[in-house]
């Protein structure tokens, strides 16, 4: 065998090299996802709240109405008794009919305004019942948002447990490279990650499915380093091909 070939890297190694490593991405993707997972929760109960917010804001608005209607309703009661005793000492029978005339209006009008007031206040009555089960859905999305967010921080904890122990195995692993290889494996780990590594699956390439020459295979077979043509990644025998 030439010393000027490529160097030798059993496919055994290679083939856990990868595994590790998909595992290490697997599980940061895990880790990514668990902070998304607590926004949506929370968005749940944002949404809750603003509902219950708004329902507040036309409660108050309603509220402030009514006391509105109230308050015209009193002053114009008040002008009617007025417009009474005025009518006691009508000096003249056209004044006399002339306060008649308004008395009846503003009469009128009261009555106008009792309906109104009383639509407002049945509309207030349901605005209040609504309440209640827009506090009772936010008190339970809040509830939820509890319990799922304790549910991902235990998750985290345990991703956080196995990337650890995930890592050892790498670096007692990561040991068995020989050194003439080491320097070429960081750099195409670093920058592809579990994509430096793909088996050769049925004369294919495991991580581009380029069909593989039999001159390619046959390095792959006698243990030397051979990168795909196509993807570069550091090429191995999967477990049931070795010999
Ligand atoms: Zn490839």
């Amino acid at each position: 065998m030439s010393s000027a070939g490529p160097p030798e890297i059993s496919s055994q190694l290679l083939c856990k090299l990868h595994r590790i490593h998909q595992q290490r991405s697997d599980l940061e993707g895990q880790a990514r996802r668990c902070p998304m997972q607590i926004k949506v929760v929370e968005a749940s109960v944002d949404a809750a709240q603003a509902e219950l917010d708004e329902e507040l804001a036309v409660l108050k608005k309603t509220r402030m109405l009514s006391d509105e209607k109230h308050l015209q309703l009193q002053t114009r009661e008040a002008h009617v008794l007025d417009l009474n005793r005025r009518l006691n000492e009508a000096a003249s029978n056209k004044e006399f009919a002339l306060l008649k005339e308004q008395i009846a209006a503003d009469e009128q009008a009261n009555s106008v305004q009792n309906d109104e007031i009383f639509e407002i206040l049945e509309r207030i009555d349901s605005i209040e019942s609504h309440l209640k089960e827009t506090r009772a859905k936010l008190a339970e999305a809040e509830a939820e948002r509890d319990q799922r967010i304790a549910e991902i921080q235990e998750r985290q904890k345990k991703i956080a447990m196995d990337l650890e122990r995930v890592d050892v195995q790498l670096e007692e692993a990561e040991t068995l490279i020989p050194v003439a290889i080491r320097a070429d494996y960081k750099r195409l780990i670093s920058a592809r990650g579990d994509e430096a590594l793909a088996p050769v699956e049925d004369d294919s390439c495991g991580g581009c499915y380029q069909t593989l020459t039999t001159q390619v295979v046959s390095l792959v077979m006698l243990s030397k380093l051979t990168y795909c043509p196509n993807c570069n990644a550091m090429l191995y025998l999967p477990e049931d091909r070795r010999v």
